[in-house]
């Protein structure tokens, strides 16, 4: 009798247990910056599913990535660590999967996981009881995933459709049918869009066709402000967008049919561009890339809002959603034409700023917004910890628990570390790391095309918020310039940083 109503309290605990533990769903794209959010910025489109996200929850205005790239970026949050130490601090690393990662603290911790859509870390995903991932970068249409066979290896299915909308039915697919409804769950849902080269949908190929997008105030930017580094990338709309990249060109992975379907909306608005060109300044043609360019970028967005509001209505008519924390984020922002650019790395505020929302009834208060400065390094310790487990000393982030319920601890960051490896690589950026604190940045261009440099940056984001004038070596800044090197050296030792890791070794 005894021993029965033991065995009915652990059940009856076990299950409570389950009842209670929120669920999360974490939703990821791929290069999406805040100025094409709705929630954000209102200007060049609306994002009503994204919003809806923001309305019944959180929206942070400063969550800055450790580096603007996407696999470092993903590797972040699988280990809530930064880059050199995590191993992965380039694209075309492989992540090592042996190491300690937030799903297999939750698996571990009763909770079942599943990841689908863009991995982009090589390795195959551990930690997850499913997975179905697109190899490497992954085509826009009709996209080959791999996910574990009938023997637990991995195998590549083929599939056909707009990789936008095969993710959102996959993920839809696995909370209508794999999921097991005795346990909390975490899944990833990660979308490809709106990467580089924005190919938009079947449904919006001809979307914003009468709308003139406005243009950034620092389109025309001229770089002279800051030091060379800026002058020598090359990921500016007037010089490195390719025919692929502007239509012109290209089908991607497209079938025959989808080839019509794209031909009968982008034929005849090549075939007016080609024509009128002869006749155009260079000017009308770079502002013409520059609509080209922000509309296919904002489309290829648009499927993926269309897809968040159909998760949303189904975790609603499954009566998951007051238990259910959804997350919105992206790898890191992006640069729709500011400064001239496509493209993302730079520590320059578009690409260290990425969107975070979060919705959690009955936690979160609806609409609330906050400043303190968080950071994609803090997701892996703010999944563990709203899964009611321990964050590991080893973890450089911080859970965002306290501020999603509205207090900012006193001793919350007010500074942050920033580090991009990727040179020599694509775009030719720069190796640079710098801090900031929200209102002064400090940047050191350290490497450029294998030859070590000294290059610094300073700004003062409120005189100068678009980054235009650098105010290194000022008298006027001598101390804010000391305070900020301070603060960079300390940083630097807090998360165990080392000149070789400058030079982006992998310390394994
Ligand atoms: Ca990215």
């Amino acid at each position: 009798m005894k021993y029965s109503a033991l065995i009915l309290l652990f059940f009856f605990c076990s299950f409570s247990l389950a009842a209670e533990r929120p669920n999360i769903v974490f939703i990821f794209t791929d290069d999406h910056c805040q100025q094409a959010l709705s929630a954000y910025d209102a200007r060049r489109m609306t994002t009503p599913n994204m919003d809806r996200i923001a309305k019944q929850g959180m929206l942070f205005h400063r969550c800055y990535v450790t580096n603007a790239i996407c696999g470092p970026s993903r590797a972040v949050i699988q280990t809530g660590k930064y880059s050199h130490l995590n191993g992965f601090v380039r694209n075309g690393n492989r992540f090592d999967g042996s190491q300690q990662t937030f799903p297999k603290l939750l698996q571990a911790g009763g909770y079942q996981t599943a990841v689908i859509g863009k991995w982009h870390l090589e390795s195959t995903p551990q930690g997850y009881d499913y997975y179905d991932v697109l190899k490497g970068q992954g085509p826009y249409y009709n996209p080959p995933m791999l996910t574990a066979g009938p023997d637990g290896e991995p195998v590549t299915r083929q599939h056909t459709g707009y990789t936008t909308d095969i993710i959102t039915n996959k993920a839809l697919t696995w909370l209508k049918q794999a999921r097991d409804a005795n346990q909390p769950f975490m899944l990833m849902c990660q979308h490809k869009a709106p990467h580089r080269n924005w190919m938009p949908g079947p449904k919006y190929l001809n979307w914003l066709d009468d709308v003139e997008i406005a243009e950034p105030e620092t389109l025309w930017d001229d770089y002279s402000g800051r030091t060379s580094a800026a002058s020598l990338q090359t990921m500016s709309i007037r010089k490195d967008l390719n025919e692929n990249d502007l239509k012109l060109k290209g089908y991607g992975t497209m079938n025959a049919e989808q080839r019509k379907v794209w031909d009968a909306a982008y034929g005849p608005k090549n075939e007016a561009f080609l024509k009128a060109m002869p006749n155009m300044t260079e000017e009308e043609v770079v502002r013409w890339k520059y609509q080209r360019y922000v509309k296919d970028y904002l489309r290829c967005v648009k499927s993926v809002d269309d897809g968040i509001g159909e998760i949303l209505d189904y975790l609603e008519e499954a009566g998951l959603a007051d238990n259910t924390v959804v997350i919105y984020s992206s790898d890191q922002g992006w640069y729709l034409g500011e400064h001239g650019w496509f493209d993302k790395r730079w520590m320059y505020e578009e690409s260290l700023k990425t969107p975070l929302l979060v919705r959690w009834p009955g936690k979160v208060q609806p609409g609330s917004e906050c400043d303190a400065i968080v950071s994609n390094l803090d997701f892996a310790e703010t999944f563990l910890d709203i899964a009611g487990l321990d964050v590991p000393d080893d973890m450089q982030g911080r859970s965002l628990l306290p501020l999603l319920q509205g207090s900012t601890p006193e001793d919350w960051r007010t500074t942050f570390y920033y580090h991009y490896y990727e040179n020599p690589g694509a775009h030719n950026v720069a190796r640079h790391y710098g801090v900031t604190d929200g209102r002064y940045k400090l940047m050191h261009l350290y490497a450029l095309g294998g030859e070590r440099r000294n290059d610094w940056e300073l700004f003062d984001l409120q005189q100068d918020p678009n980054e235009l004038q650098s105010v290194y070596g000022q008298p006027e800044y001598q101390q804010i310039q000391a305070k900020m090197e301070a603060e960079l050296a300390r940083l630097r030792e807090v998360y165990q940083v080392t000149a070789d890791d400058d030079l982006g070794r992998n310390r394994s």
